[in-house]
């Protein structure tokens, strides 16, 4: 077949190969205005992609219980600690300390953005909670005791947020005894001495957590309460 030019309105003269169809000569397209339409197609393949990701995320967000406030990621800029915080690989459990109004709860809720998008299952509560949604299943014919301790004990990462005003538990003791037979982490955070530790989460837990725990203070130059007694 015959090489010949061709003129695109748009891009001006091009060569390609004559296409004769049924007796007649047809213009082919022009590679500039072929790669334009392809661009436009990746483009808009990528943007239904990223809205398919942003989806699931707000959806597993919303599951997740993670605090409206906290959801969009880049509204942060960490300071101190609290980068160190958020390089936190979910491999072992982590305790934020510090007081009112240091940030743990932006950082906790950050964490757990960071580990739906990574596909991880994420659990979010005030510790107290645990007992307020075992309670509520009483009576329920929805839900049972026992499906709410076992969705505790299956994410693949739970935050426990203000641990000091929660008071010690059976249900508590079962999530967390739960979780650390299946080796899955949890966030604790709280305005605490973590010498508190087991007062709240039981002297059980309180001693396994200490094998396999980071603890980072917010807020404190003082690293005093960090310290695992
Ligand atoms: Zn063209």
């Amino acid at each position: 077949m015959e090489i010949k030019t061709f003129t695109c309105k748009k891009h001006g003269d091009f060569k390609a190969r004559a296409i004769v169809c049924l007796g007649m000569e047809i213009s082919p397209t022009c590679p500039l205005c072929q790669k334009e339409l392809d661009d436009a197609e990746a483009r808009e393949i990528a943007e239904r992609e990223e809205y398919d990701k942003n989806g699931r995320i707000s959806v597993w967000a919303e599951r997740a219980n993670i605090p409206k406030l906290y959801r969009r990621r880049e509204q942060m800029i960490p300071n101190g600690n609290q980068v160190e915080a958020l390089n936190y690989a979910f491999d072992r459990n982590l305790i934020i300390v510090g007081s009112v109004g240091t940030g743990k709860t932006m950082v906790a809720s950050h964490l757990g953005m960071k580990a739906i998008e990574q596909h991880k299952t994420v659990r979010y509560l005030y510790a107290s909670d645990i007992a307020t949604r075992v309670k509520d299943t009483w009576g329920s014919k929805v839900i049972s005791e026992r499906e709410v301790i076992d969705d505790l004990i299956a994410c693949d990462l739970l935050i426990l947020d203000e641990i000091g005003r929660c008071e010690y538990n059976e249900w508590i003791f079962k999530v967390l005894d739960g979780r650390y037979m299946e080796q899955r982490p949890t966030i604790f955070t709280g305005n605490i001495d973590v010498k508190e530790l087991p007062k709240i989460l039981g002297d059980a837990i309180a001693s396994r957590l200490r094998t396999n725990v980071k603890v980072i203070t917010f807020g404190e130059t003082d690293q005093r309460k960090a310290r695992v007694a």
